[in-house]
């Protein structure tokens, strides 16, 4: 059996980060990686993707380049974890032995929670930015659109980055205007939720790019099932006494945000919340070590602190996370805390950005020395050019 000082469970942005980090502050600790997946995604481009002002070659790099120096990688998927015995299953390789473990498999997308999408997802004009394999059908669609209605969903479940849903469709919006189509092309906001965003500050400029692009919001709308060729999309609504009713739309575009879970197999697991079927790691929300077991440590979108799911909160929580898993090898007290920090830079059309930061307190806790919450093309360029290059050659390298 294999044995690890640190096993990490997700190559993604949150595992590679950490281990990174890990491996640079401590090079004797032999640190193993499970990730089953040889291609490496930069997921927030995939919003300029489906806008057509990103191509999408350009968000795929191989696994094996960001893989640390020294660190071993387990190109398997974890399928069970044992935290009493300090093990984890793999598909092909065995158990593995910990004597640390940190988790992160990040989100699971539940596409089959809709009753059709699988079948008529980047067909019949239904389509999500949530994958690579879609992200380009969003544009193409976008483009072949002279008429008729284009509807935006959200799910009522967590997601990663809550603004997503918007920022394709600000885009939308934005490119119908200049084609001169902005009479022709009807969009609907049909979102599960009871708001455009939780922070009024930047709601507010939120709401100006609605009316700017003419888009009809539906609150408390859950999309639940698709007939695409139909063109066909059923939402349940509630109202304001929670009573819930049916309502058919039509569409001739349809962007999906599916319902979002942890993955099965830590729902399975015993690092799950106890009663939420959605089944998030429990983490200590500043320290981000296990609530009941303490070799164990998550980050990133898989576990139950109440932060906004993005990379943003990723990049603070992975020096957090290092910290305190060296002080706890070292049987110190765990002093580094992660405070909720999370941002979403709110695409509102081309060359537009509101940088929206904060932490669990829902306060604005901006980086530069103006008003985050005005739309800036300088914010548009940091979202399109400095990040994709940060996450690349500073971030999965644990340097930022
Ligand atoms: C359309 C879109 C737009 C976004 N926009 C932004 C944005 O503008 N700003 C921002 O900060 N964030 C954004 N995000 C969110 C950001 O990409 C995620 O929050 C971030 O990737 C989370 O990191 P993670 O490591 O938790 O998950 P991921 O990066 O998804 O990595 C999880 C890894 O775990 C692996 N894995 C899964 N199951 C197993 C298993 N059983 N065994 C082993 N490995 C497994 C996966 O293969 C994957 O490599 C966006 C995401 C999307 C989809």
């Amino acid at each position: 059996m294999q044995h690890f000082d640190v096993l990490v469970i997700g190559g993604g942005n949150a595992g590679l980060s950490v281990a990174s980090r890990i491996r640079s502050q401590k090079p004797q600790l032999k640190v193993g990686i499970i990730e089953p997946s040889d291609k490496h995604y930069y997921q927030p481009a995939w919003t300029l993707v489906g806008g057509g002002d990103f191509n999408i070659a350009d968000t795929i790099k191989a696994e094996r380049d960001f893989i640390p120096d020294g660190a071993v990688w387990i190109k398997d998927e974890a399928l069970q974890i044992d935290p009493e015995q300090q093990t984890v299953t793999t598909g092909k390789s065995g158990l593995l032995k910990y004597d640390w473990l940190v988790a992160a498999p990040g989100i699971q997308l539940d596409w089959h929670k809709v009753d059709g999408l699988t079948e008529t997802l980047g067909l019949n004009g239904v389509t999500s930015n949530y994958s690579p394999d879609y992200a380009p059908y969003t544009w193409k669609l976008l483009q072949g659109m002279r008429s008729g209605k284009a509807i935006f969903t959200s799910p009522g479940t967590p997601i990663k980055c809550g603004g997503a849903p918007q920022k394709i469709m600000y885009l939308a919006g934005d490119y119908f205007r200049r084609q001169g189509l902005k009479d022709n092309v009807k969009i609907e906001f049909c979102t599960a939720g009871g708001v455009i965003f939780g922070i009024k500050k930047y709601a507010d400029t939120l709401m100006k790019a609605v009316r700017r692009y003419g888009i009809d919001l539906h609150f408390k709308h859950e999309l639940i099932r698709v007939d695409g060729p139909a063109r066909k999309a059923w939402f349940r609504v509630m109202d304001a006494d929670g009573n819930a009713s049916m309502v058919e739309k039509e569409f001739d575009m349809l962007h999906v945000v599916p319902p979002q879970s942890a993955p099965d197999f830590i729902k399975q697991s015993p690092l799950a919340v106890q009663d939420n079927p959605l089944g998030w790691i429990e983490v200590d929300k500043h320290t981000l070590r296990h609530v009941r077991f303490p070799r164990v440590f998550a980050l990133g979108d898989a576990t139950n602190t109440p932060n906004a799911k993005t990379g943003a909160a990723v990049r603070k929580q992975a020096p957090v996370l290092a910290a305190n898993l060296l002080s706890a090898m070292e049987g110190k007290a765990l002093t580094a805390q992660y405070d909720g920090y999370g941002s979403c830079p709110l695409i509102t059309g081309y060359g537009k950005l509101v940088l929206a930061e904060f932490n669990y307190t829902n306060e604005p806790t901006e980086t530069f020395p103006f008003d985050q919450s005005k739309e800036r093309w300088s914010m548009y360029q940091l979202k399109k050019r400095v990040l994709p290059w940060l996450y690349w050659n500073r971030i999965l390298q644990g340097r930022m």
